[in-house]
């Protein structure tokens, strides 16, 4: 037999005044049982809402009644009964119940409350993630970040960009850097790859021409902060014959289709979230590295020590000049251009006339970062000569630097963090907040 005789509706399909009258079966969980006396009753909860089924306790059978008020808070039910126009119940209805079955019952005491009511602290709720994703607030998060994966791939598919998938097992460190995890590959050292990048730079070579992968990233950082996972969800795409300006004209052009996205399809979504979003206009505005430096010299006192070209910009003056951005224009997003070649990655395209700095840049939400990209190196000596100057050895790079000697277009590209995305739309306290389960220096489990 079928599941299908469980549900002929989810709570959010039901019409008051076209499904008057009709008989459906709804399933879901125990969100409440209210018993006032004459009348009780069940509120059951599915993804798309709740349901308020009414017994009255001289017209429903004793049984029904008997059930009712026996099933524990979070058990999972079936219903069936007919829909009532009430304009005082969740989504318009209620249900007038021929049926209940209890499916699974739920012990009590619950791990953590459902309802609200209680205010859970995150460990306590990322404890207890799949009771915590009942919560509606919870739910919301995730359905606009579904919303948000969406319209990037529609978005993406529409300017010719192909989805591809690459190893996250790797030889060797994308930047050199430290912050890798090691792990054992048989007889050898491996590691969990730090970014797609040098596997999206060598599909321009392979002539794929525009890639785009959504996938994990892992990153060893040992800091604990608001804004950082060791397991992490990057946008990453690449573009051939394009330089940085055409990449950064693509990023713009792909946040505001996310937030009118989600403005469009995820009004009940935002309305549990008490948000309504903001849609950033375009052009985003630029700042140079070497303005943002002469601003927060001598406009933000806040910020004591002077900065000097190389600096990177810290948490600290990142935020102070986002806020200065949003008094002076209005704007959470824009784009800080052009920063010092030796702050960026070597692949990053150093300028011809000027190669100190770099044909790079960072897309930042009044908040935090949200995205770094640049046009990349593709001419093979001279990407050499950056990998030695950053103290690397070229001979680790061999697989990747052998796909710059056979043709490579020129190209560019950026990494977006899914969850920082959905962290500052949201305006969530915590980046925890934007991930089912996610990984930090202290936590490995659910
Ligand atoms: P930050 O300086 O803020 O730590 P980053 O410059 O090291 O970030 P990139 O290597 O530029 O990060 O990665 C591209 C994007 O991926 C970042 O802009 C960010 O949105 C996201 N990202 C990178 N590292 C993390 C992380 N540890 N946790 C969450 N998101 C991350
Ligand atoms: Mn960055």
């Amino acid at each position: 037999m079928s599941l299908k005789a469980l549900r002929t509706h989810f709570t959010g399909e039901i019409n008051p005044e076209a499904d008057n009258g009709q008989t459906v079966t709804l399933s879901g969980w125990v969100h409440e049982v209210r018993d006032l006396g004459g009348i009780t009753f069940l509120v059951l909860r599915d993804r798309f809402g709740r349901a308020q089924v009414t017994l009255v306790k001289k017209k429903v059978e004793a049984d029904l009644l008997e059930t009712v008020k026996r099933v524990s808070r979070e058990s999972v039910v079936t219903v069936t009964g007919t829909v009532k126009a009430e304009a005082k119940a969740p989504n318009g209805y209620e249900l007038i119940p021929e049926s209940i079955t209890v499916i699974s019952d739920a012990e009590s005491p619950l791990p953590m409350d459902t309802t609200g009511k209680v205010d859970a602290e995150l460990d306590t709720r990322l404890d207890n993630r799949f009771m915590d994703l009942r919560r509606e607030e919870q739910t919301a998060v995730f359905v606009i970040r579904d919303t948000v994966q969406k319209a990037i791939r529609d978005f993406l598919t529409e300017n010719k960009f192909m989805e591809t998938t690459t190893s996250k097992i790797v030889a060797a460190a994308t930047e050199g850097g430290t912050d890798l995890f090691p792990i054992s590959y048989f007889d050898r050292e491996a590691f969990l790859n730090q970014s797609p990048q040098l596997f999206k730079q060598m599909l321009m070579s392979a002539g794929l021409d525009r890639v785009y992968e959504i996938g994990p990233i892992f990153r060893a950082e040992e800091h604990d902060t608001r804004k950082h996972l060791n397991e992490a969800t990057s946008i990453d795409i690449e573009m051939s014959f394009a330089d940085h300006e055409d990449v950064m004209e693509l990023l713009e052009n792909m946040i505001v289709y996310i937030y009118e996205q989600v403005v469009e399809k995820c009004q009940p979504s935002l309305a549990v979230l008490e948000k309504e979003l903001q849609i950033p206009k375009l052009p985003f505005n630029k700042y140079t590295y070497e303005q943002v430096l002469e601003i927060i010299n001598n406009e933000i006192p806040e910020i004591e020590d002077k900065m000097q070209f190389g600096d990177d910009i810290g948490t600290q003056a990142e935020h102070l000049f986002g806020e200065y951005v949003f008094n002076k224009t209005g704007e959470s997003h824009y784009f800080i251009v052009d920063w010092p070649t030796e702050t960026k990655p070597f692949y990053a395209m150093p300028y011809e006339d000027r190669p100190e700095i770099s044909k790079s840049f960072d897309m930042m939400h009044r908040m935090m970062e949200l995205s770094s990209g640049a046009q990349r190196i593709h001419q093979h000596d001279l990407l050499v000569q950056r990998i030695m100057e950053k103290g690397l050895n070229p001979s680790g790079f061999d697989f990747y630097l052998k796909t710059f000697k056979f043709g490579m277009p020129p190209h560019g590209g950026f990494g977006v963090g899914a969850e920082r995305l959905i962290m500052t739309m949201l305006e969530l306290d915590n980046i925890r907040e934007a991930v089912l389960f996610p990984r930090d220096r202290k936590r490995l489990s659910p």
